[in-house]
């Protein structure tokens, strides 16, 4: 990056599939030094492979990046309509002989593929095309000998300043005479990413670490092309906690998953930043204004990160219990009409109880289904009752009755259903049962719930209601007598 110049960043997805975590993190990436230095981050969709690229998964893409919020700049650079310039590219290469036609056939290629391996050696093009003379590639193309373009590699070594691992240098006499153009004069990828990326004036080209052996492809395409090179820089790779390369075998990996399980998108954002870069010290849990804020190519990792998916979860809470409520009702709200609990419109009429329960209910939360789970007694007419829970709590189902009738009745007698004289009512009751407050509230909570886990036991009773807290006790009672 020459300084001076705003920074231009590109995500650049294949639509072969659904948006993976991995891309994500790099979309990520790319999106925060685009934000921090006040850069620009855009979006091409590599779609020259016709038969693996579906609209269904370009629509994923879109999707996900903007349920996270990584919103491009400028409109959508789609590959397969640049054709012709990676084929004007290639007949440039071709003009100034950095490049030459190669006639080999596939069957060929293989014999001698084949032939290299049974001395155990390593298969690389031997050039035979190179030197072909002029006049002879002129009479084979004029009779239509079907041929591909290949990119005449020189002597020396590629090297370069690599962002994340400084410098990275490849002997030439390790890479092949590749090819940049089929036969059917479609470019291969190299060549694409690389007219792609001099159109589109991309300044930094931030990927994974798996591209790296195609750099120094590329840094020789653009030196031949005649272009100044942008900045690499190669992120680690994602691996899941055994240490393998992520993948389906290590649970969900695609960020739709993530949106339908229940997750925020700001907390799987904070979740990627750290999949390879740090912001210093032990801080873990950001905002995205924070992740721009603190976001610095020296906090870059080189080692592969490690997805762990309950530390995902984890955050997942610390973000539900600091977001404002009024964004969490945004995302909450839909999944309690999914569930049935209530409709938009009784939420609106009861909006500040609602708000309340959000907040009640957050603090025990992982994810929006946890939320989900624990509005239910709340809303509903009957609950179930959690079999774990009972089995603790209601062991004795003799005793378990005697305490919740007189639970029951100490609670009929509070005229006013707030905090102190609820809990003065429930802590004389175990005083003369000689039990511990515990023992009095444990019952009770799984009688209002169903559930073994919910906020406190005055704060839930208040939430719900006299008239619905006396009314499930009731329920519990008789589900004990059966
Ligand atoms: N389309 C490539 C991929 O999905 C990315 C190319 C690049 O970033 O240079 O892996």
């Amino acid at each position: 990056m020459t300084t001076g110049t705003r920074p231009r960043l590109r995500f650049a997805p294949s639509p072969t599939g659904y948006l993976h975590v991995g891309g994500a993190r790099t979309a990520l990436f790319n999106w925060l030094y685009a934000r921090k230095f006040g850069g620009e981050f855009l979006l091409r969709i590599e779609d020259t492979d016709k038969a693996r690229s579906t609209d269904e998964s370009t629509r994923a893409i879109f999707e996900g990046m903007e349920w996270l919020g990584l919103l491009w700049d400028d409109g959508v650079v789609y590959q397969g309509a640049n054709l012709e310039r990676h084929q004007a590219d290639a007949k440039k290469l071709l003009d100034s002989g950095a490049a030459y036609r190669c006639f080999c056939t596939p069957a060929e290629l293989d014999a001698r593929r084949r032939e290299a391996e049974s001395r155990k050696e390593a298969f690389k093009y031997d050039r035979r095309c190179e030197r072909l003379p002029r006049d002879e590639v002129e009479r084979r193309v004029a009779a239509g000998e079907p041929y591909v373009v290949r990119f005449r590699v020189p002597e020396g070594t590629t090297e370069w300043d690599d962002m994340v691992h400084e410098r990275i240098a490849f002997p030439n006499k390790d890479i092949e005479d590749f090819v940049i153009l089929r036969s059917d004069g479609t470019p291969i990828y190299n060549l694409a990413v690389v007219s792609d990326d001099i159109a589109m004036g991309i300044t930094i080209v931030m990927r994974g670490d798996d591209h790296i052996s195609n750099t120094p492809k590329q840094i020789l395409l653009y030196r031949a092309l005649g272009a100044s090179l942008p900045t690499f820089a190669h992120l680690p790779m994602i691996h899941g906690l055994d240490g393998k390369k992520l993948s389906k075998r290590h649970g969900a990996t695609a960020v739709g998953d993530y949106q339908h399980y229940g997750l925020l998108p700001g907390a799987l954002l904070n979740f990627l930043a750290l999949l390879g870069w740090s912001p210093g010290g032990d801080r873990e849990i950001m905002t995205v204004p924070e992740m721009i804020e603190l976001f610095s190519v020296d906090g870059l990792q080189k080692k592969a990160a490690i997805f762990d998916p309950q530390k995902l979860e984890w955050m997942n809470g610390q973000h539900l219990s600091m977001i404002p409520l009024e964004e969490l009702e945004l995302r909450v709200t839909p999944a309690i009409v999914t569930a049935r609990l209530a409709t938009e419109e009784e939420l609106v009429e009861r909006r500040d109880w609602y708000f309340r329960l959000l907040d009640l209910l957050r603090v025990r939360s992982r994810t929006i289904d946890d939320i989900v789970r624990q509005a239910g007694p709340y809303f509903l007419e009957n609950i179930e009752y959690d079999p774990v829970a009972v089995a603790k709590n209601w062991k004795d189902p003799v005793e378990a009755t005697a305490l919740l009738r007189a639970t029951r009745e100490a609670l009929a007698q509070v005229s006013d259903w707030q905090t102190e004289p609820l809990e003065t009512a429930l802590r004389s009751l175990a005083e003369s049962h000689g039990i511990s407050a515990g023992k009095v509230f444990q019952p009770l909570r799984v009688a209002l719930t169903g559930l073994p886990v919910s906020p406190g036991i005055f704060e839930m009773l208040i939430q719900m209601g006299r008239d619905l807290s006396l009314n499930r006790i009731d329920k519990a009672l008789a589900v004990l007598a059966t």
